[in-house]
């Protein structure tokens, strides 16, 4: 069997326009992934028939399988379908089984069918209808010049569900798997070009490397079959020893997920006070499942009058004794074996006598409460999403 190369094609102006992400793309590369292969490439295009007809005939030249998602509901501006028969010169015919389960459908509401919608029960003349049971619009598979076109809906919910059920099982039939193997190390408050620039003093040469950063968390993607084993043992080895104080962990895993582990695994519960980041900290660990036999309790504290409340005492103008201060009384109050509190100022316009983002951050355990202090650059949004990074990472410092 031979590799394949499998490409999408994703149509819709309002992808280009910004006004819908496409996940699609995304789904379908992780599924992809995760079942063995690999996606070649994308080509977005707008709703025009030329661009689509040139940009699928492009695809279809360099590719095996080639996927379109979009453009096959009733609308005018409805067309995938139509343009890719057109491009391969295959007609189109009412499926009229297919026909009558729509008209039904319709019928069921108290409605009779649009005439416009008949177009989606049109079929390419041989071609596979795939059941789609989220939609009206069947998916299309055409094998033609020995290749695979699936002509599939855009919604994520009809799309998703025909990639597994249709997708995977036809490449697994037809083709071999990948032989690449994707792992993963996690650094925290490296700047990527300096860690790159550390890094590429010992890489061992054909090893498949890549950094993706972002909100101060890199992670580094490597192949593990791109180079033989006691080189990449030895690379790993001298990554671990070289950065052991800016690691946060070895899978592919949001930081919170690493902390939560590390949580778990020790058997501690947390408390945390949130001003700054108004409550995204603990927003991000009740994503897990079991997360309410760690996070005991999580007070978002915004202005000084709800501070004032929660210690029963006048509050410090110093943020690095307020936040001891709150952590402390997080500890005592919840009987958590960690506690955080966390301060700071966002901006854009400054509301205290601090600049704007510098963050203080206090962590206390039953013998000791440490301080931490950072200044972040960014916008707003930036300097909140960072915070809560930041307060992740001297957790899992302070744990470790
Ligand atoms: P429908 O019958 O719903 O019109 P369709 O196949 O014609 O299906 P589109 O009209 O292209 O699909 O898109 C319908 C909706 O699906 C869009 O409004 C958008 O919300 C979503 N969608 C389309 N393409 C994508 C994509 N690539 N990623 C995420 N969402 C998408
Ligand atoms: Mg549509």
């Amino acid at each position: 069997m031979n590799t394949v190369n499998i490409a999408l094609l994703s149509v819709g102006t309002e992808l280009l326009l910004g006004d819908t992400v496409n996940t699609n793309l995304s789904s379908l590369g992780q599924t992809l992934y995760n079942n063995g292969f690999i996606l070649s490439s994308e080509v977005t295009v707008p709703d025009k028939k030329e661009i689509i007809k040139d940009e699928f005939l492009k695809l279809f030249d360099k590719n095996d399988v080639i996927i379109s998602c979009g453009g096959i509901g009733p609308t005018e501006d409805d067309f995938t379908k139509e343009v890719i028969c057109s491009a391969l010169e295959i007609d189109l015919e009412v499926d009229e089984e297919h026909l009558s389960w729509m008209k039904s459908r319709w019928e069921a509401r108290g409605f009779t069918m649009p005439e416009t919608n008949i177009k989606q029960a049109q079929i390419p003349v041989g071609s596979t209808k795939l059941i789609n049971s989220q939609g009206t619009a069947p998916g299309i598979l055409i094998k033609h010049s020995g290749k695979y076109i699936f002509i599939l809906p855009g919604p994520p919910r009809e799309f998703n569900p025909l990639v597994i059920d249709e997708v995977v099982p036809l490449l697994k039939d037809n083709f071999s798997a990948t032989n690449k193997e994707y792992e993963f190390v996690l650094f925290f408050n490296q700047a990527e070009s300096s860690l790159a620039e550390e890094i590429n003093k010992f890489k061992p040469e054909g090893l498949d490397l890549a950094y993706l950063a972002s909100k101060g968390v890199i992670k580094l993607r490597y192949d593990k079959n791109s180079i033989d084993e006691v080189n990449l043992k030895e690379f790993l080895t001298r990554l671990k020893d070289t950065f052991k104080d800016s690691i946060i962990g070895y899978q592919n895993i949001p930081a919170s997920k690493a902390l939560f582990n590390l949580l778990k695994e020790k058997n501690l519960t947390l408390s945390l006070v949130e001003s700054i980041t108004g409550g995204n900290l603990s927003s991000e660990i009740i994503n897990y499942p079991g997360a309410s036999s760690i996070l005991l309790a999580a007070n978002t504290l915004y202005s000084n009058e709800a501070k004032k409340e929660y210690l029963s005492d006048d509050i410090s103008d110093d943020w690095e004794t307020l936040s001891k201060e709150l952590s402390e009384k997080s500890i005592k109050k919840h009987k958590s074996s960690i506690s955080l509190a966390i301060l700071g100022e966002a901006g854009p316009i400054p509301s205290s006598n601090y600049k704007i983002g510098e963050i203080f951050i206090a962590i206390s355990n039953n013998k000791q409460t440490v301080n931490f202090y950072h200044k972040l650059r960014g916008s707003r949004e930036d300097i909140i999403n960072r915070a809560v990074n930041n307060a992740i990472w001297d957790l899992i410092n302070f744990i470790k």
